[in-house]
């Protein structure tokens, strides 16, 4: 991950936001890179799911919504993680990130341990109950410790579990729902009845103009809704860089379906969609793997949801949620606003309110995703065969935040710029596209493996002496080959869709 960062903020992919002033937990920024291939993302995502299917629309709603909308979906009552609070360091948890462990030696408990979550919690668990042993000279047989969250505290436990921060029992406060939507206040008064909140997620936008779009949208069930957008969470914990932020972007669908359809085979239609297009988008399988919850922990209206996971440095995580969440939201609005929230049937000639099913994915998640998995450092030989390191990102040519770079062999050579110029003026028409003409050209190879740039050509004395064939430098393989323009575009007409 450090490599990673350290890449991300050396050629300008993401930031810290407001760095400047010591930045700000949980937000960032993304640079002239970051901003181009989160560009690339969404639009990818964009194009598949609305303007390549018949039964999708796109929409865009409102950041701030009425008040009323978030109590009707249920998160102003429980949009909540549980909190844990130590009294001394004034550190937070979150309640089932935070683990313990009696220590249990030849059957009696003598005493607790904690640690936050990690890759090796339970090791790290049973190295602190062997040392707290050990500490108080306790003899006899220690029980392997059995890790819990302290979601699983009982009451009598918490105030014997030590705190993180001081290694004291006592100073953890039991756990309680901590509501993650943030407030804000809409007008000039500042008093209860301006209350308004940041969207959590963009999904409540989608049910709330489902009437809208059924009146105007010409669509017919089956069919889905979807957008892209900013969703705001005061997540407790925000970690991981990019992957738990307060501030990040979800682009999200909602698939009508009549109630009597197969939802069953809707949501594992849809779960096979997603992951094909992650796979499009560059991500190897064998990154992936999914995710089912368990029946008895799905929220009452879920009838299943599936998250796919992705294989990030610091462990399997969610990336793509795809639930199917029944007809609940829609009736939620329904008997809250007072307006029915139905779709006229023309085959039945009744009205019915929809079932969905919902595919949810962060795009800041994606983002992450694609570095994490493209990321390489490679022992390579340079052309007088001395082994270097070249660090390459490999970035699928539809999301690369730069297509073609365009090399003039030497600068100092004005046919071989102006050539360079005018390739790079007529591909610029249609692809970000990067001219480079300073240093040596493996020195500029090699800073396009760098932020992932699939192709590089350069123009040398054949191009313009010969048959205007240039070289086109493939990033992965680092093959080359001579090509003529045309074929340059059709190779890109054909990788980047
Ligand atoms: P988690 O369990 O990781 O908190 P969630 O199940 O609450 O996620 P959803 O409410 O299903 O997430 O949101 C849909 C998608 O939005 C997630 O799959 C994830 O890609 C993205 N997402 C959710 N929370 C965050 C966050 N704090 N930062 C970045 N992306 C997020």
């Amino acid at each position: 991950m450090d490599a990673i960062v350290a890449l991300a903020k050396r050629r300008g992919f993401i930031f810290q936001s407001s760095e400047i002033y010591g930045g700000l937990n949980g937000f960032f920024d993304y640079g002239p890179l970051g901003a181009e291939l989160k560009k690339n993302i969404r639009d990818c995502w964009w194009d598949d799911t609305v303007r390549r299917r018949d039964d999708m629309v796109g929409v865009e709603t409102s950041i701030i919504m009425h008040p009323k909308v978030w109590e009707a979906s249920g998160h102003v009552a429980g949009f909540t993680d549980p909190l844990v609070d130590c009294r001394v360091s004034k550190q937070r948890y979150r309640a089932d990130q935070l683990f313990f462990a009696a220590v249990i030696v030849d059957g009696s408990t003598v005493g607790y341990v904690s640690a936050l979550e990690s890759e090796k919690t339970g090791e790290d668990l049973q190295a602190a109950a062997e040392n707290f042993k050990r500490k108080r000279a306790i003899q006899g047989q220690l029980t392997p410790v059995q890790p819990r969250d302290m979601t699983e505290a009982k009451p009598e436990e918490v105030a014997l579990i030590p705190s993180p921060a001081t290694g004291n029992p006592g100073d953890l406060t039991a756990p309680r729902a901590f509501n993650m939507m943030f407030q804000t206040n809409v007008g000039a008064m500042t008093d209860a009845s301006s209350v308004a909140y940041l969207r959590p997620e963009t999904a409540q936008g989608m049910f709330v103009d489902f009437r809208n779009v059924v009146d105007t949208g010409r669509v017919k069930l089956p069919f889905g809704i979807a957008q892209i957008g900013k969703s705001f969470r005061n997540e407790i914990t925000p970690r991981n860089f990019i992957f738990r932020s307060r501030e990040f972007e979800q682009m999200e669908m909602e698939y009508f379906i009549h109630p009597d359809a197969d939802w069953l085979a809707c949501h594992e239609e849809w779960l096979q969609w997603c992951r094909n297009w992650l796979i499009s988008v560059g991500i190897p399988e064998t990154h992936l793997s999914l995710f089912e919850h368990p029946k008895e922990k799905l929220a009452f209206y879920s009838r299943r949801t599936v998250d796919i996971m992705f294989r990030y440095p610091f462990g399997v995580q969610e990336l793509w949620g795809i639930a199917a969440r029944s007809d609940y939201d829609l009736k939620q609005h329904q008997e809250h606003s007072g307006v029915p929230q139905v779709y006229f049937d023309e085959a039945t000639k009744q009205k019915v309110v929809p079932h969905v099913i919902e595919p949810a994915v962060g795009v800041d998640r994606i983002v992450l995703a694609v570095l994490c998995a493209g990321y390489a450092e490679e022992d390579v030989k340079d052309d007088k065969g001395n082994v270097e390191k070249r660090t390459v990102l490999r970035l699928s040519p539809r999301i690369a935040p730069v297509k073609v770079a365009v090399l003039p062999l030497l600068k100092n050579k004005e046919p071989l710029v102006a050539r360079a110029k005018e390739l790079y003026t007529r591909l610029k028409r249609r692809y970000p596209v990067f001219y480079d003409e300073a240093g040596a050209i493996g020195r500029r190879y090699r800073r396009q493996d760098e932020i992932g740039t699939p192709w590089c050509v350069t123009i040398d004395f054949d191009t313009i002496e010969k048959d205007g064939s240039f070289t086109l430098r493939e990033r992965d393989s680092m093959q080359q080959r001579r090509i003529q323009e045309p074929e340059l575009f059709a190779l890109l007409e054909e990788r980047v869709y």
